[in-house]
């Protein structure tokens, strides 16, 4: 079935331009505060894929890049709670500045397990760079230290992020339009 961007998204709420230059803004923001040090940054996979290539190349200090993923959504649009973490083959955190790169933190949950475990295995310092950030969804005490848009709380598609896997490639941000998952019911396992 062919599906119009139209039939999918009520309204695009960051623009690939606006996308673009704010990625410049951070990564300069990024390279200041890390200048001289070990960086590593940590892609958390599915959703951040296309916001971590965008960055890595926005950089313009040396960094090493590593993968892990992370799912939470057990159900369409809500967050199971329940948070799997699986790290890329051979990535050792032990004594690593790390900074997470992030799609979208909602409740705040799985960045908080990514978080527990690179600590807890020794990461010298873990710092969280999410591309949105939707602070009204909150349950725990997280404060990313750098957030590229502040967005309202609505499910939202596109740069990266998925419904049941689907318009990741548009390349702005949209607001889903609540018929798309209210009438395809659900049959999503997981959703970073
Ligand atoms: P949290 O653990 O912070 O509740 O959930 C973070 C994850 O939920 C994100 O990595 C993302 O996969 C998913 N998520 C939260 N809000 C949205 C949204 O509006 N759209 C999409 N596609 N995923 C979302």
């Amino acid at each position: 079935m062919n599906e119009d961007i139209t039939d999918v998204i009520e309204e695009v709420l960051i623009s690939e331009d606006e996308i673009k230059s704010r990625i410049a803004e951070m990564a300069e923001e990024i390279g200041r505060d890390y200048h001289g040090k070990d960086l590593c940054v940590l892609s958390v996979l599915s959703g951040s894929f296309i916001f971590a290539a965008d960055m890595v190349r926005a950089l313009k200090i040396p960094v090493k890049v590593s993968f892990i993923f992370a799912s939470s959504y057990g159900a369409g649009t809500e967050s199971s709670g329940k948070v799997d973490i699986i790290k890329g083959k051979g990535f050792d955190p032990k004594g690593l500045d790390i900074l997470i790169l992030e799609d979208i933190v909602d409740t705040g949950r799985t960045l908080t397990a990514i978080k527990k475990l690179l600590l807890e295995e020794g990461a010298k310092s873990v710092e969280i760079c999410t591309f949105l950030d939707k602070p009204e969804r909150r349950v725990v005490d997280l404060h990313p230290k750098y957030v590229g848009f502040v967005i309202p709380n609505k499910f939202v598609a596109g740069y990266g992020l998925d419904y049941e896997y689907r318009y990741r490639q548009f390349p702005f941000v949209g607001i889903l339009k609540p018929e798309m998952y209210e009438q395809r019911g659900s049959c999503v396992e997981e959703g970073n």
